[in-house]
């Protein structure tokens, strides 16, 4: 009897570690599985997303619990970090050119255009960083498709990307080019830097050529500008920055170049103008913190 027992024991061990081995290599296989499901993006999302397919666990029946939650949770804090939000419903497919905020929040918004670009994005980076300024950058999608490192740079320093078209063509554009402009600048904005953006410029603020339309019939809101700097003109830096002031009012959006030539005077002229807007008691918002903002308080004063 009590060999009988003992050998039951053994075989009820033997059987315990097959049980756990069988599960182990079933875990493994689905874990392995799922990494290929995965569709592998060149993003920071990748590394996150590999992070979090470490912890999962896999129950008795083999199934994968938190998985879903997991991914979601992780895109929505990453959005959240980057300040991605869906847009307002009153500001889909609209196009604007400043907000109207309450007579004491003296926001602004700078926006540069036309970038990636060689050494610029990277000087007007450095600025903004030093004066903890966030801005909105208009990608071009050929330029970021040559020079990803500084267009995901962008995001990581918690700017605002948005989509700027692919060529910065301004002529009559047939409905599938227009489409393909957009579209493909959104996914190399995608690819580059994990962000999906809904704001769109036209290039030369060109609203009747095709795509500032089919934007809008995607929902994107089309951000034009109030406050001009004619940087493209290469003005010395004082004149550049009183185009800038003389049309800058509480809501207003600031047009800037990043890229898209020389750029000296634009760097030039970022640290003072950021300077006379905060002696002004201005404060800097992003696109779509201007939206939500301007959202809310319409909501307010709705009710
Ligand atoms: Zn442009």
């Amino acid at each position: 009897m009590k060999k009988l027992i003992k050998v039951r024991k053994v075989n009820n061990k033997r059987f315990k570690i097959t049980k756990f081995f069988l599960l182990s290599v079933a875990a493994l296989i689905m874990i392995v599985g799922l990494g290929m499901i995965i569709p592998l993006k060149p993003s920071a999302n990748t590394l996150e997303l590999a992070v979090n397919a470490s912890s999962l666990t896999v129950n008795t029946k083999g199934q994968i619990e938190g998985f879903r939650t997991q991914m979601l949770d992780s895109w929505e804090d990453e959005a959240k970090q980057k300040g991605i939000h869906d847009l307002p419903k009153r500001y889909q497919g609209v196009t604007l050119n400043a907000v109207k905020p309450n007579s004491k929040d003296k926001i602004i918004a700078l926006t540069f255009d036309d970038g990636p670009w060689p050494k610029y994005t990277e000087q007007v980076l450095d600025i903004l960083k030093a004066n903890n300024v966030k801005g909105t950058f208009f990608v071009i999608g050929a330029n970021m498709k040559n020079m990803p490192a500084v267009g995901k740079r962008i995001v990581t320093d918690g700017h605002i990307i948005a989509n700027h078209t692919w060529h910065h063509w301004y002529h009559r554009l047939s409905p599938s080019i227009a489409a393909k402009e957009i579209n493909d600048t959104e996914e190399i904005i995608y690819k580059v830097t994990g962000v999906r953006t809904n704001l769109f410029r036209p290039p030369g603020g060109v609203l009747g050529n095709g795509p500032a339309a089919y934007a809008r019939s995607k929902k994107y809101s089309v951000i034009m500008w109030s406050a001009d700097s004619h940087d493209y003109k290469r003005p010395a830096a004082p004149r550049l920055i009183g185009n800038v002031m003389r049309f800058s009012k509480p809501g207003g959006i600031v047009l800037m170049h990043d890229g898209g030539g020389v750029r000296d005077s634009t760097v030039k002229a970022l640290p003072e103008m950021i300077k006379k807007f905060k002696q002004q008691g201005y404060r800097f918002v992003t696109i779509p913190e201007m939206l939500e903002l301007e959202d809310q308080q319409l909501a307010i004063a709705a009710k």
